[in-house]
Formats: C-alpha cells, structure tokens, sequence
C-alpha cells in the first residue's frame, strides 16, 4: 500500500494482473510513465497460472496457415528464452509418426517452424528412426509405429513468470498491487474514462484513481469491465475451457516431451515433463459463463484420460492423477454458431471503447510482451500519452541470469536462489522439506510472503511453489505448516490461520480426482 500513498494522478492505470496486464504494466514503466496495477485476487490466479507451459510459436497454428501468428509466437520464444532464462528452457518434443504420408507432412511442417524462427531458432528438427523414437519415449505404444521428429520449443512456469514481471515492473516504478478489485469506471460528463474506483480486498477500504489512460487487461473477465463502462456493450469474449491432467514421471521418464498432432477430435495433445512430473492436455470447451475457480468436466477428464491411453504402454488410470486444472481461453466471441473454437483466431485484439477505455483481449502468454507494447502504443497514438519507444525487448524480467537448469529445484528463482540459501544458513529449520513426497523447502514459503507478495496459502501453494498443480494432495497436507509460517509473518491470529487452511482445503478438492 505503501506504493500509493503519495501518488494521485497516473499516467496508465492496468486492471488485471495476468500476464496480460503485467506484461502492460511492465511496458508502460519501462517507458516512463506513472503505473498503476490493480489485481482483485492474486497474480496469475487466472488463466494464467493454468496453461500448457509453453513457450511457442504453436506448431497448430501453423497447419491453419496463420504464418505471422506463429512468426511473432517464435520471435517472442527468442526474446523471452534471453529476457527470462531462469524459467524458459529450451524442450524437445518427439511428434511421433503412424504413416509415411504424415512423416513427410510433418516433416515439412516442422522444418517451416525452424525456418520462421530465423536467428532466434531453438535448434532444427530432425526425423528419427522407429527405434530411436521407441528408444526415447519408453513409454509410448510401438504398434504400427513408424518414426519420430524431433522438434524444439520453450517451456516455463507461468505463474513464477507472472510474479517475476510483477517485481520487474515494480523495479521500474510502476506501483503493483494484488487483492486490488476494480468496481467502477470514473467517467466524465462526455462519458470519457478518467479513473477507477476500487476496493482493498483485505482492508474493505474504497479507493478512487485517476489516469489518462485506463487499460482493460482482464481475459475472460473484459466483458465485465466493458459492461461497467457501457451496460449495453456486447460481449466480445467467449470463454473456452482447457483442463490438464498431472502425472508422475514414470509416465514419460525420458527428456523428451511427446506431442500429438491430432487427436480424435482433431486438436493437439502435449505431455510435457515439468518440475519432474508430466503435464497432460489439454481440451477446448466452449462455456457460457465464466469464474476465477473454473471446474474440469468429467467428459473433459475422460477424453485426457482416453486419449493418452492410446498413445502410452502403461495404464494410466484416474488413481494416477496427482492434480487436474482448468483456465479459460479469452476466445474472441464466434461471429456465428458454426464457428469452432480450434478455429477461432488466437492473435489478440486492441479495442478502444467511445470512452477511451482501452481493451486488451485475446493472444498468448508467449506474446504478452508484444500485446503489452500494441496497447500502450494505442494509448499513444490517441494522443493520451507521450510518444515514447518500447523497451521491453531488452529488459531482463527479475531473476535473470541464471540457466533454467532444473537439477536443483531452486532453479526457478534465478538470481534469487543464493538469497534462499542465505535463509536456510541463518535458520536450518527452513531447509526442511514441506513434505517428505516434495522437493519444496520451508525457506521457500518464507521467501514467497517477505518478497513475493503472497498473502494467502494458496498464493503459497498454487503460484509460488506450485504444490497444489503437481501434487494436490500433499498440497492439501502442507496447509498447516505454511499457515503457520504465513501467520507468523504477517501476523495473523489462529482463527485466520484456520480459516486458511479450512479454504484450501475446499478448494484442493477440485484438483484431486
Ligand atoms: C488451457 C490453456 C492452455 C494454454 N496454454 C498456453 C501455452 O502453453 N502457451 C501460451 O503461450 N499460452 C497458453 N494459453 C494462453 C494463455 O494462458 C493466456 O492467453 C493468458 O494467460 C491470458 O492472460 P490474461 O492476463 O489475459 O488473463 P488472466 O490470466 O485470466 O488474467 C486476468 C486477470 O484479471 C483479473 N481481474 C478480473 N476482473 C478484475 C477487476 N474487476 N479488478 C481487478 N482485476 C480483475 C483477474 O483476477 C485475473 O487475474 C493457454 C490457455 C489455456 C486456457
């Protein structure tokens, strides 16, 4: 709160704080101007924190002939691989081939993907043998098998980015906030956008800002914030369900991770290893409604379930599934009912409303930077800002420096790692594991609430060590240990500490199957 005291006026005003709005905020600070973040949850609570953890170009989008969608997908892969080498690795991905016609297809496909990543290329891909492809994924049914290619693309932690552009744009002045909900626009006698009203979601308190430029970075939320400024806005978002399913490693022990170009219903199915377990998905369900907590559908778990068992050797039962998560796609609204959602454009969109309210909608984690610099240009190019150049490409996101080597699990926090290790040295209890199934350490809990901004367990647990994601039920069992260490910091009594773990607890029980 500090951050706002003494500041009335803003330049840019963000609400949302996903990478969308982030990645905003990081570009209007870089840029000069005075910025103000306000998220009403935590960072990345949204869609955010749930996606397929990659950093691409998008292999899919290349079969529908969108060329400059994954051209700019694979020039933003380059720019974050160097921006935020502490959680970018560069992964190999075995697509593996059943007929000689698709080797030929899809080698061709993905030569043209190396080809368009130019000099920011992650390595060429090549075609393997059967026994290769056999070799490398141990796991993968060899019947009627033909070969593999070996491609490359990023892969990351998303929440852990979200967190890290937050200190980053706080680094560069900009003031972040989390539990921060905006409830009003503030419009003028013309109807023009001048400032928001807001609420602390801790203190209750009613804030009013003001700014010349209001920024709508909220995904599948947008239509709420449009709405607030004109009842009768349509809607422009149409929210499509993803859900993943988290496994152990014996599923895909190897380094490579496997993709699969076309299901039975014609999309795309990834498993990735991450943090030594494998993520699974994902789905593309068209919803009619939206929420922070979206819920996996038992049919969307199924045909995860389904799917994977035709390409794997071993039986992969729903007993085997360590968590399962939704996020929802801020999809473009279909024009009309015939549209598909696999076909509904994934490039963003910059809207400005008669107001002046500026809406950013659509697009990707891997190209937040190039949506965030598209906005703040509209801001500029409607005379409402000062016309300064982009930064970004060239400002390392917090943590930097390092490798994203995961041979020790501290890796994610980059530069930050010896400052952990300083912690356990001055109190070896902090070196003690959360639970004895985990890598993640009590230092790590200490680290997220002095330097993270987490303010709840589940901040702790879902987007600073993300427990609840690789393992839902020692997530649930650590909730103890980490309200204590959340209450001592933050000083909180025992009925907020039980009233925490009471909430995690409910809430793990939609990501344990
Ligand atoms: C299943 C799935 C898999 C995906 N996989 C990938 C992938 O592998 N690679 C990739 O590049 N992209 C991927 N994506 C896309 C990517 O995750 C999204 O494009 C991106 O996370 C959207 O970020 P956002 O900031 O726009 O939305 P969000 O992350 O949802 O953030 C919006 C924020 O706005 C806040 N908000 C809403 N209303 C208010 C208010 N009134 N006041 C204050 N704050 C408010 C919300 O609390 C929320 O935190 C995937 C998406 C899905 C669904």
């Amino acid at each position: 709160m500090k951050q706002i005291d003494n500041n009335k006026d803003w330049d840019v005003i963000v609400i949302g704080g996903g990478a969308t709005g982030l990645g905003v905020a990081l570009d209007s600070a870089t840029r000069g101007y005075s910025t103000l973040l306000l998220e009403q949850s935590d960072f990345a609570k949204g869609t955010s924190s749930r996606s397929t953890k990659l950093i691409h170009g998008g292999v899919r989008y290349l079969a529908q002939g969108n060329i400059d969608l994954v051209k700019e997908g694979l020039y933003e892969r380059g720019l974050l691989l160097k921006n935020a080498s502490h959680l970018v690795n560069n992964q190999s991905f075995i697509l593996p081939t059943y007929n000689w016609w698709d080797t030929f297809v899809y080698t061709i496909s993905l030569k043209t993907y190396d080809f368009l990543s130019g000099k920011l290329s992650f390595g060429k891909s090549v075609r393997i043998s059967k026994k290769d492809a056999a070799f490398r994924l141990s796991t993968l049914k060899k019947e009627h098998l033909k070969g593999g290619i070996v491609y490359h693309d990023g892969q990351f932690d998303d929440a852990r980015l979200a967190i890290n552009m937050a200190q980053t744009a706080i680094e560069h002045g900009a003031a972040v906030l989390n539990y921060f909900g905006v409830t009003q626009l503030q419009n003028d006698v013309k109807g023009k956008v001048y400032g928001v009203n807001a609420v602390d979601n801790e203190s209750h308190k009613a804030y009013a800002f003001k700014a010349k430029v209001v920024i709508n970075a909220t995904g599948v939320f947008a239509d709420n914030i449009q709405q607030m400024d004109n009842k009768d806005a349509k809607n422009t978002v149409r929210p499509s369900q993803g859900i993943h399913l988290v496994l152990d490693r014996s599923f895909l022990p190897g380094k490579d991770a496997i993709m699969i170009p076309k299901t039975a219903d014609g999309r795309v199915l990834f498993l990735v290893p991450w943090h030594n377990r494998v993520v699974v998905g994902t789905t593309d369900t068209l919803l009619n409604s939206h929420s922070l907590e979206p819920k996996p559908l038992e049919t969307e778990i199924d045909f995860v379930l389904e799917t994977a068992n035709a390409y794997l050797n071993k039986k992969l039962a729903r007993s085997n599934v360590l968590s399962v998560f939704a996020g929802l796609r801020p999809l473009a609204a279909p024009k009309d009912a015939s549209e598909k959602t696999k076909e509904i454009s994934r490039s963003h969109k910059v809207i400005v409303s008669e107001s002046g309210l500026i809406t950013i909608t659509g697009g990707k984690w891997t190209t937040y930077r190039k949506m965030a610099q598209d906005t703040i240009n509209k801001g500029i190019s409607l005379g409402k800002l000062p016309n300064r150049k982009c930064q970004t490409k060239h400002i390392s996101i917090h943590g930097a420096g390092g490798s994203a080597d995961d041979t020790d699990h501290l890796y994610v926090y980059g530069t930050d790692q010896k400052h952990i290790k300083r912690l356990i040295e001055r109190s070896s209890n902090l070196g003690e594991k959360l639970h004895g199934r985990l890598e993640f350490l009590k230092a790590e809990v200490v680290w997220a609430v002095q330097n993270e901004m987490a303010r709840t367990v589940e901040d702790v647990l879902a987007r600073r060590v993300r427990i609840l994601f690789l393992d839902a039920k020692a997530a649930r069992a650590v909730a103890p240990v980490v309200a204590e260490i959340l209450a001592s910091h933050l000083a909180k009594d025992d009925a907020w500490k039980q009233s925490q773990i009471d909430e995690f607890i409910k809430l793990t029980a939609q990501y344990i199957l």
